[in-house]
């Protein structure tokens, strides 16, 4: 504990700071690789749905672009308004037939699933619209990829039946809808390297934290204060305890040769015995350095 109190601080803070960057800029370049189809597809389909909306009619060329692109979109489909299918980017043989025949089916606790009674081996599930959707169901790989990773999830797959998430948004001018089916895969060893990133991050924590704490009991040491207990404090309490550590020391003085702290009224350092404040040259009492007169006694003060 000596020896740690004797630390240089600045040194620590700055090897500290360098090596969290460090791994701060390496964490986030490992993963934007890592789920890189996946951050793409989203970006991406935040893109097509946007500019999609807002046109007439559908423009299909970019939407053939978008899922030839992205082998995570099995289809992409545009629908009339009487539900015929009039494009369709992939001819996978997912959706048969050239009407869209998919009904919302028995709900399953809250989320609407859609089947289509002449493709018992399929079903959609919507998907929230927002960009994470598809980013989701990278990381578990065990469950296999139809089973979205969340709590309000409820896609438990049926024995045969493969789940599609799917996402769609009309077009209001001529009323015409675009149907994305995703099919996500999980992205190899992503639970792995989320863990050793959540690892990193939290050694830095714990190391930020400890620093604080080490840094208030050096300092204490150093002040003459109880260099255990405010360690202790701050050890608990963190940046709390940090912060009345310091207005502590802020509302007492602090000597300028031995850096002892101590009340304000010490008009000499209790350790060292240097000369802290001003002294009344009637009565010999502690005066402020800005006083104009003697606390005391009522004596004027030089202006010094
Ligand atoms: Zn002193
Ligand atoms: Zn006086």
């Amino acid at each position: 504990m000596k020896k740690l109190a004797k630390l240089n601080f600045k040194k620590a803070i700055t090897i500290y700071l360098i090596a969290a960057f460090v791994c701060g800029i390496a964490s986030a370049t490992a993963l934007g690789y890592l789920f890189r189809s996946k951050i793409s597809l989203a970006l991406d389909y935040e893109k097509i749905s946007e500019t999609d909306r807002r046109k007439a009619p559908a423009a299909y060329e970019d939407i053939a672009a978008f899922a030839e692109k992205h082998p995570e979109i099995a289809e992409a489909l545009v629908l009339s308004v009487d539900r015929t299918i009039v494009f369709r980017a992939k001819d996978g043989g997912i959706v048969k037939g050239n009407v869209w025949a998919f009904e919302k089916a028995e709900e399953k606790r809250g989320r609407g699933r859609l089947t289509d009674p002449s493709q018992p081996g399929i079903a959609l599930q919507w998907l929230d619209d927002d960009l994470t959707d598809p980013l989701r169901a990278v990381i578990d790989e065990r469950e296999g990829h139809n089973r979205l990773d969340s709590e309000k999830d409820v896609l438990l797959e049926p024995i045969n039946q493969k789940v599609y998430p799917i996402q769609s948004w009309h077009i209001r001018q001529n009323g015409e809808t675009v149907v994305l089916l995703f099919d996500f895969r999980p992205v190899p060893r992503a639970a792995l390297a989320l863990r050793i990133v959540a690892a990193a991050v939290m050694l830095f924590f714990m190391l930020y934290w400890a620093l604080v704490a080490l840094w208030v009991y050096a300092d204490a040491q150093k002040s003459k204060l109880r260099g255990e207990t405010w360690g202790l404090l701050a050890l608990f309490t963190n940046i709390a305890g940090l912060l009345v550590y310091l207005i502590y020391k802020g509302i007492n003085q602090v000597c300028y040769q031995c850096r002892a702290v101590m009340g304000r009224e010490n008009t000499y350092c209790t350790n060292c015995g240097a000369k802290l404040g001003e002294t009344c040259a009637g009565c010999g009492g502690a005066v402020g350095k800005h006083s104009g007169f003697c606390g005391r006694c009522g004596q004027a003060q030089e202006e010094k």
